[in-house]
């Protein structure tokens, strides 16, 4: 099998940044294979002093040989390993920060996400739906503040979900052609499966399944119009959305600079609560300053 050579580069990179200790003196490509949607590359590394290693790519993980003798089995175990590593890894600041509006809904989706993953008997696929129920009415209880007032919800119960989150879809995605049905739509019929498997006696896993796919894109959509709802952020002073973040660590401080005019603003970074109060007034004339405190970024440019 060929060896291209800027994955070559990579895999030995790699093992230089892994296995400090380790003298490559061979690197082959053995093997590619595809596992659902995911293709593997299978790389056979020898060392210096007769060590041999399986390297697997995507993600890239080194094994000894010693221990995987055999490259089927290391491959079976590396993919093993990947999907556990994506059920058990903990969300990106940013995924965080995305879902954050829902947070509580999400909440109840992983419920029920481990409700079905121990689920065995038809009642144990109805508690999945019943928890996915559950889900859907935080989603809107978690809207609710920004939803209620508007002529759509007067006189609405709490637990009218169908009633709740037409509103929130009117309200979110005013304005954007399609979008409005697709929330109404997606969300009604979602809302509709989640009261069959609970009611049915006789549900079945891929019905539950296919539920809890269901309501993670409801809320994953939802999470996605609540954000974009906010618009971009923005310069105060411009309405420039062409914004560039910085950490500062002598003052250990974010700095949002805009490119377009120069106005930056400072902030805090997460850790530190507040400043050393003043000791004393400072000295001299305040002065109020109307130009940017940086000149626009195209002048600072060499
Ligand atoms: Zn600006």
């Amino acid at each position: 099998m060929e060896s291209p050579a800027p994955e070559a580069r990579v895999v030995a990179r790699y093992l230089e940044l892994q296995a400090p200790d380790f003298e490559q003196v061979h690197l082959e490509k053995v093997a590619s294979e595809r596992i659902g949607d995911t293709i593997h590359g299978i790389w056979d590394a020898h060392g210096s002093r007769g060590e041999r290693f399986w390297v697997i790519t995507n993600p890239t993980n080194l094994y000894s040989q010693s221990d995987f003798p055999s490259m089927d089995i290391c491959l079976s175990f590396h993919v093993g390993l990947v999907v556990r590593m994506m059920e058990n890894r903990s969300l990106s600041v940013e995924e965080m920060e995305a879902r954050a509006p829902i947070l509580r809904a999400f909440r109840k989706l992983d419920s029920a996400r481990t409700a079905l993953h121990e689920a065995r008997e038809s009642e144990h696929f109805q508690t999945v739906g019943v928890l996915c129920r559950e889900a859907l009415l935080t989603l809107v209880d978690d809207l609710r503040g920004s939803v209620s007032g508007s002529s759509d919800t007067a006189g609405l119960k709490a637990g009218d979900f169908k009633g709740w989150s037409l509103a929130a879809a009117r309200h979110f995605a005013e304005g954007i052609d399609r979008l409005e049905e697709y929330l109404v739509q997606s969300t009604r019929t979602t809302w509709d499966l989640a009261q069959r498997v609970t009611h049915s006696r006789r549900a079945k896993s891929f019905e539950a399944e296919i539920l809890v796919d269901a309501v993670s894109n409801v809320l994953e959509v939802f999470a996605t119009v609540t954000r974009k709802s906010q618009g971009p952020p923005e310069c105060p002073r411009c309405g420039s959305y062409v914004l560039f973040e910085e950490y500062l660590p002598d003052t250990d401080a974010m700095s949002t600079l805009c490119l377009s005019c120069g106005y930056e603003v400072r902030r805090l970074a997460l850790g530190r609560i507040q400043h050393e109060p003043p000791t004393s007034d400072p000295e001299g004339e305040c002065v109020t300053v109307d130009a940017p405190l940086y000149p626009p970024i195209r002048e600072r440019l060499p």
